[in-house]
């Protein structure tokens, strides 16, 4: 088994802003897993605000194959999935990994998973905190690539402006994420019951990742669907979820990869909680697979590659709305 990794950094098509501030660019790093002739690629994804650097990526994948003797792609599972740490490494390890077992044994993800594709999710497309002109040509952009849901951005400050401005320009649904950015249950609740009136299907993450107690208030008092995404970042989250939020939002690189994001997506089924697959802004690799995971889902946010203008990959895409299933495939070799 061959490994080698690619540092690269992915542009984004429009600065893209948000609570936490904005970014042009995110790092990230291809991992290339090469067995029996076969090729299989993952992706660590490193915004900012993840502790993850390109360097601690690669010095950990370097570390771990170092280590590993076997050529058995199940003796690299049995080693990655007990790590706790690393879990952007990790999730591009573990995404090669699963993408190598389907090649070799000629069949998808998605029949490894046990997962039927009936009917993939709609897909939503994200419009980071924006002027109207920004949004203006972030909307064409949506509708360019046949989008059928956006999902906005707000901060806390101007986002009736920024709801004001969204519906002069579309008439399609949309969701918000607020990214921690209100303050207090009040202004959640007011803003909600604004919200539902103009429309908006669902918000994700309106208060502090860790105020509990503060979104089971309001959940009992919200008129629309509650998401945890920054609440929300592994398997062992999700019970004291449970009467706090509606959802949850399962992104490859918080879990580490397919591996747990499945048993993440069993174990909120379980307690009767829906679903959104969410990404880093990752390319086509990323994407392509946590594709595969949403037809188990409610709803995907797998846009990454419509928000970079340099993805080396092509695979997943959109079709009328919904997410379709494509071979990953390399548009530029890597060096
Ligand atoms: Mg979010």
């Amino acid at each position: 088994m061959k490994l080698s990794l690619y540092p690269y950094q992915l542009q984004f098509k429009f600065p893209f802003r948000i609570a936490h501030g904005v970014r042009t660019h995110t790092d990230v790093v291809y991992v290339k897993l090469e067995h029996e002739g076969f090729t299989a690629w993952g992706e660590a994804t490193l915004p900012p605000y993840l502790p993850e650097t390109q360097k601690s990526v690669s010095e950990f994948l370097s570390a771990f194959s170092k280590n590993i003797s076997s050529n058995s792609i199940d003796d690299w599972f049995e080693k990655l999935n007990p790590i706790q740490t690393n879990l952007s490494a990790k999730a591009a390890l573990d995404i090669a990994l699963w993408d190598l077992k389907a090649q070799i044994e000629n069949k998808t993800l998605i029949q490894f998973l046990g997962i039927r594709p009936f009917e993939f999710p709609l897909a939503t497309y994200t419009i980071g905190v924006s002027s109207f002109e920004e949004m203006k040509l972030k909307v064409e952009e949506g509708n360019k690539y046949s989008f059928e849901i956006f999902k906005i951005k707000l901060n806390g400050e101007g986002d009736e402006e920024m709801i004001r401005n969204f519906k002069k320009l579309s008439s399609k649904k949309f969701a918000v994420d607020v990214n921690q950015g209100w303050k207090t249950v009040e202004e959640a609740i007011e803003k909600i019951s604004w919200l539902k009136e103009e429309g908006c299907i669902l918000v994700e993450q309106p208060l502090q990742k860790n105020s509990l107690e503060h979104v089971k208030i309001l959940k009992q008092k919200s008129v629309l669907p509650l998401y945890a995404d920054e609440s929300c970042q592994r398997l062992s989250d999700i019970e004291k979820l449970k009467g706090c939020f509606d959802g949850i939002n399962i992104k490859l690189m918080k879990c580490g990869g397919i591996t747990e994001a499945h048993q993440m997506i069993l174990r909120a089924r379980e307690l009767d909680m829906k679903i959104l697959i969410g990404c880093m802004s990752e390319s086509s690799v990323g994407c392509t697979a946590a594709a595969h995971l949403t037809p188990l889902a409610d709803y995907a946010d797998l846009d990454g590659p419509y928000l970079i203008s340099n993805d080396p990959f092509e695979g997943m895409k959109i079709k009328d709305g919904r997410i379709q299933l494509n071979p990953l495939k390399e548009k530029i070799q890597l060096t």
